[in-house]
This record gives structure tokens, sequence and C-alpha cells, in this order.
């Protein structure tokens, strides 16, 4: 499995250093505030990300839910997240990361028709300039990308849309009930793909619901499993682990070390 590229979720103010600190092929970071609503701001450093060695992914922030019923939520859910894609393309990523949202209280179905509208909202600008990577969730009351169930009539709804991808998370995939053994071949049975792993421990025991993540080895997870996983997915990975360089370092020559066995 040599040449597998694997980084880090790091800090935005700085990410080629964070991503040398760390020894990573390729980092993922936030373009604005995760827990906001503020547009991206044009980055001065757009072409050394766009046009260096290191792949950039972007992480759409978390209060981003273009599935609920709430309409105060969800136009906005959809406008943010365009404007997140234009502006991760302008720093050349390879793909918008974002949680597959929940409907709450109301019908699962029409959740999955919202995420159908949000392809055709950006398709009437020419579409999202940049893959839109959809990711499984631990938790979400009605989620749609929480169990395979839920993300095959997701994928009924998007599928169809060329821009639309797939972000695996272990953590989210362990807390939200999904066994990881056989995890992969069962994914793209139904998604056709896996564009991304997130090779995260979790704090929390299986099928919790809870999203806290950990170091490789350190949580609930047997640390095989995560690396069969990766292996199997032949995507690239980003560990959204703690610890900072040292401890998301640790992590990523785990990951080599083992992947080259
Ligand atoms: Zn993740």
């Amino acid at each position: 499995m040599a040449g597998m590229r694997i980084g880090a979720h790091v800090d935005p103010a700085a990410p080629l250093d964070e991503a040398a600190a760390r020894g990573a092929d390729l980092v993922q970071f936030f373009l604005a505030d995760p827990q906001g609503w503020t547009a991206p701001k044009p980055r001065s450093d757009a072409g050394a990300l766009a046009g260096g060695q290191v792949d950039v992914y972007v992480h759409a922030p978390y209060v981003i839910n273009v599935a609920t019923l709430n309409n105060r939520i969800r136009i906005p859910s959809r406008k943010l997240l365009l404007s997140h894609a234009k502006a991760a393309a302008a720093v050349g990523a390879k793909g918008l990361i974002v949680h597959g949202g929940h409907v709450g209280g109301g019908e699962l179905a029409k959740g999955f028709d919202n995420w159908r509208k949000t392809f055709a909202y950006a398709a009437e600008s020419g579409g999202f300039p940049l893959p839109v990577l959809i990711e499984n969730t631990a938790g979400g009351d009605n989620a749609c990308a929480r169990r395979l169930d839920a993300l095959a009539r997701l994928w009924d709804a998007v599928g169809e849309y060329d821009e639309v991808g797939f972000c695996l998370d272990t953590c989210h995939a362990h807390a939200g009930g999904e066994e990881l053994l056989g995890l992969v071949d069962r994914v793209k049975a139904v998604t056709g793909r896996i564009d991304l792993i997130h090779a995260n421990d979790s704090r929390d025991p299986f099928d919790s619901g809870r999203d806290r993540h950990d170091n490789l080895g350190r949580g609930q997870i047997d640390p095989e499993l995560i690396v069969a996983v990766v292996r199997a997915a032949g995507a690239p990975v980003v560990v959204e682990t703690p610890g900072g360089a040292e401890g998301q370092g640790a992590d990523i020559s785990f990951l080599r070390d083992r992947l080259s066995r």
C-alpha cells in the first residue's frame, strides 16, 4: 500500500506548516468558524495551497444541515455549502466534506429530497466546483448518513450528480452502530465509491451515538480494524485526532507502518 496519502485535520492559520510538522501528505481544515454561519474569506496562501505537493481538503461547518425540514436552517445551509465549495475550489481542494445531516422528528424521505434539492440548487449556478463528500455521522435524530439503510436511500436521491462523493469516518461508523469489519464492501455496494477516510478511534462504545474522537489505539476500536478499513478503501486518509502535531503525527506513523507490512 505504498503511496497511500495520509494527513490530518489541522488548524487553518498555516496548514502547510502543520503538514510539515506532521509529515503529512495532505491536510484538511475549516475555511470559517465550524460552529458559525460566516462565509469564508479569500486566503492569501491560496496559490501556495493550490500549487503545492500537499493535497488539500476542506471541511464544511458543522452548523450546515441541508436535510432539515426547518427552512431557516436548510436554506442558509444550502447557500453556505455552495460558498464554501467555491472557496474550497479557490485553494485547490480535492473535496469539500459535509456531514449527512438529519431531519429530527420529521420524515426522513423529505431529508433525502432536500439533499437532492441541494445539488439541484447548485446546478442552477453551474454545479459545485469540486466534489462534495458526504460524511457518515455518529448520531443525529433521523440521520441521513448514520446507518447504511439510510445511506442507500440518500444515494438514490443524489447518486446521479457527478459532484457527489463519500467520506467514511471510522469513529462515526463505530459510534453510529455500523461494524467496521467488512464495512468498506458494504458501503461501496451502496455508493460505489469511497473518496476519503477519516481514520479516528472512538472514546465511546459501539452504537453510543456519541462523536468523540481519540488517537488510534487509545479508544474503543481495535486499531487493526481501522487499518483494515483504510487498506480496503484504498482512499486518501485524514486523522481527526487529538494531540496536535505529536498526537496526529504518531497516528499517521502508525498507519504508514501498518500499511507497509
Ligand atoms: Zn470525520
